[in-house]
């Protein structure tokens, strides 16, 4: 089987999570080494990639929804290859194929590693090659092929042993793999060797990194390994799951100054009767337990959240659980989900989704307009204080100002200059909205 090496240019589309966006950058690594450059726009594309994800049936109708406009390139020109890949295409293998015949390439988020070789064979039998259930190691990483000059993420385990009642990722990503804790900190050298400051350590449960692997290693030994790494200014790590934390990772970010004093640790419900409905393994009890415990040892630490609101069964009082743990959590930033069922999930099987849409549209705005409340008490105080930033840039809606992120992760606007750029810089914050901060250099 050989690859056509008219094929050259690359376009990718990402939606999803930052595992997504890693592994987008993956098969963008492969391409590369076969030769491909960047296609800017569908138009300019030998090879078009969805990678896609199944967490959300809006998500899935959004890919179709695009799929239909990319069909329009294929209609131009019938050479060039559409492939779906990632959670979406690994869930609905064939059915894609059916749905949208003119897509080339089906690759599920297990068999994106073969991805030159699917397109190869795409091209070879001008016919829609589907290949999803199987565990294919990921392409290397070119390190050179990011979307941040200074910052990057690297996968450290994929799937999850965990079973949430509503989630599809243990059935799109499999059980948990970790990855060799050496093959991790290399590519953590590579990427400070090639211009990163800051490294962002991806697992769908970080905490559980290494349960898995034989040499007993885990997220303890990972931090303080990539920790070491000379040149590394900042590290963080993500996601976290409350019933799997580990109370060392608190001295971890106590000891090593590069960790940031970051959690994103979703506890997607406070009310303890619809914790057990999702299985999440802990009580709204135990979750705040861990935020306390933080915010004791790092009381400028930052905690994000998720939530799905709209659960089965879940009640205006169950609601009310969820919007009062956001208070007294006092998130730094929540991401708020409308319950929505998946196909094959547990929730999907045995629940009824029995919230009209309606009720799930108001419980997201209430969740939303608490976490304004909480972000505009917190910005407040953080006015008059220094803090530092990583500067990522000119800011997009005004290129006079420059943006940088704070260790609780915090965005803040500030006059500055281009040669702060991929520095650290410290920041007075004089003002706010409820989004993002503004300041100006220290002196
Ligand atoms: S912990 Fe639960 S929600 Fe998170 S990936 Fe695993 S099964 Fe899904």
């Amino acid at each position: 089987m050989t690859v056509d090496t008219a094929m050259k240019r690359l376009h990718l589309i990402s939606f999803g999570c930052q595992m997504n966006v890693y592994d987008s950058e993956l098969m963008a690594s492969a391409f590369k080494r076969r030769g491909y450059g960047v296609a800017e726009t569908p138009e300019d594309a030998d090879v078009i990639l969805v990678n896609t994800c199944a967490v959300r049936e809006h998500a899935e109708e959004k890919v179709f929804s695009h799929l239909g406009e990319l069909r329009k390139h294929k209609g131009r020109r019938p050479d060039v290859l559409l492939g779906v890949t990632g959670c979406m295409a690994e869930r609905m293998g064939r059915e894609i194929a059916r749905r949208a015949p003119y897509v080339d390439i089906v690759a599920g988020a297990r068999s994106f590693g073969d991805i030159l070789d699917l397109a190869a064979a795409a091209r070879d039998h001008r016919g829609p090659v589907v290949s999803v259930g199987h565990d294919r190691p990921p392409p290397e990483r070119d390190v050179s092929v990011r979307r941040d000059k200074y910052r990057a993420f690297i996968a450290v385990s994929r799937g999850c042993n965990h079973r949430c009642t509503f989630c599809v990722v243990p059935r799109t990503r499999g059980d948990e793999k970790g990855r060799a804790l050496a093959s991790i900190v290399r590519e953590v050298e590579e990427l400070v060797a090639d211009g990163v400051v800051e490294v962002t350590l991806l697992g769908q449960n970080i905490d559980n990194y290494g349960v898995d692997r034989p040499e007993g290693e885990d997220l303890h030994h990972l931090l303080h390994a990539c920790h070491a790494v000379d040149g590394l200014r900042r590290l963080r790590f993500v996601t976290s799951h409350p019933a799997d934390m580990d109370p060392r990772i608190f001295d971890d970010m106590a000891e090593l100054p590069k960790l940031c004093g970051a959690l994103h640790i979703p506890p997607q419900s406070g009310s303890n009767t619809v914790l057990k409905r999702m299985a999440r393994g802990y009580t709204r009890e135990e979750y705040m337990d861990i935020v306390h415990e933080f915010r004791r040892r790092f009381p400028a630490g930052e905690v994000a959240a998720d939530f799905i609101v709209g659960f089965p069964g879940e009640t205006e009082a169950d609601h009310e659980q969820s919007v009062s743990l956001l208070h007294e959590a006092g998130f730094q930033q929540s991401f708020i989900f409308r319950y929505s069922e998946r196909p094959a999930t547990t929730a999907a099987r045995r629940l009824e989704d029995d919230v009209p849409l309606p009720v799930k549209a108001a419980r997201n705005l209430h969740l939303l307009k608490a976490q304004e409340a909480v972000s505009i008490k917190k910005h407040k105080t953080m006015v008059g204080r220094t803090y530092e930033l990583l500067v990522e840039g000119p800011s997009k809606k005004d290129p006079a100002m420059f943006t940088g992120r704070t260790r609780g992760n915090h965005i803040v606007h500030f006059p500055g200059g281009s040669e702060l750029i991929g520095e650290l810089a410290a920041v007075t914050i004089t003002d706010f909205s409820p989004v993002t901060l503004r300041g100006v250099l220290a002196r």
